[in-house]
């Protein structure tokens, strides 16, 4: 069926060419009057989760996936919604898989924003991802993203002409979080502070941080929707269960270690503890082990997270 569109497609007028591209590897999923998340799947191409809010006179983008094919597509599915400006790409943090396609929607216009200690950490700490000996292609993917053009320290309201959209900073996930606010629509991109029955990557998170930044999300937006930075659009019921995930995770490992085990003894003894409750959820296979060790080294004080640069 693919060949036979693909032949399909290359004999067609040019102007058809958008309704012949591959399917995008994410779903839209409109969640409020303007308000759409881009939701990718385990394994995604796109990697991550993504999304867009249109105001009255332009759009703002949250998340640009890992890289620029994904960010096109997703380009190209808001082009079907509006044709009203990208004005702003919010990253909600450094990440890679957040921030690859940045430069797609920097061509397009938009003003890149994000927590000022992004700045610093995009085209440095980014590196790690591939291992002690980055290929030199990797490098220089890395070295090439587009870093904000605006950063903030606390906090930044953008105005999409009549539409309010507020930008807060929130420790947890890197230490240079954003939670993106649409109050008229009563949703919150919680960027990877929010995983949705996923378990999260614990590479730069501070646990005790992001256990008050869920708690103060739910107090805060008892009743909102949610867009997680991986799994599906979230309920506050699913933003609870995330959080009581990484409370219980603590607890396990603050106990084992207590009772004198440390090393592959801990990591065996807390993920018998977790397995019942957390092993059907996303990604427990590749992070469940490395979720224990990283926070008994947080709990020894041992975990090294990034440090913003000097300015
Ligand atoms: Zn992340």
């Amino acid at each position: 069926m693919k060949i036979r569109v693909a032949l399909l497609c290359s004999v067609v007028f040019l102007s058809l060419s958008a309704w012949c591209a591959d399917t995008p590897d994410f779903t839209i999923k409109k969640i409020g009057e303007g308000v759409y998340a881009a939701i990718s799947g385990d394994g995604s191409k796109a990697g991550s989760n993504a999304g867009f809010i249109v105001g009255s006179n332009g759009v703002a983008v949250v998340d640009t996936f890992v890289d620029v094919a994904p960010a096109k597509d997703l380009l190209a599915e808001i082009r079907k919604v509006t044709n009203l400006p990208i004005r702003y790409v919010i990253n909600t943090h450094y990440h890679l898989d957040h921030t690859g396609g940045n430069a797609v929607f920097a061509e397009a216009g938009a003003t890149i924003v994000a927590h000022r200690n992004l700045r610093g950490w995009l085209r440095t700490e980014n590196l790690k991802f591939f291992g002690a000996n980055p290929k030199p292609e990797q490098k220089a993917r890395v070295e090439a993203l587009v870093v904000p053009d605006m950063v903030y320290s606390d906090a930044v309201d953008i105005y999409l002409g009549s539409r309010l959209v507020q930008v807060r900073y929130m420790p947890g996930h890197t230490g240079g979080d954003s939670v993106v606010s649409v109050p008229d629509a009563n949703v919150v991109f919680g960027g990877d502070l929010v995983w949705q029955h996923h378990l999260p990557n614990l590479i730069d998170a501070t646990t005790d941080a992001w256990i008050k930044t869920l708690d103060k999300l739910l107090t805060d937006h008892p009743a909102a929707t949610f867009v997680s930075g991986h799994g599906d659009v979230a309920t506050a019921s699913d933003v609870r269960d995330f959080r009581d995930y990484l409370a219980a995770l603590r607890q396990a490992v603050g106990k084992t270690q207590a009772a004198g085990k440390s090393g592959q003894e801990l990591i065996d003894a807390v993920t018998a503890e977790l397995e019942p409750k957390y092993g059907s959820w996303g990604f427990s296979k590749a992070f469940l082990q490395r979720n224990i060790s990283q926070t008994a080294d947080e709990l020894a004080g041992k975990k090294k997270v990034p440090v913003p640069a000097a300015e």
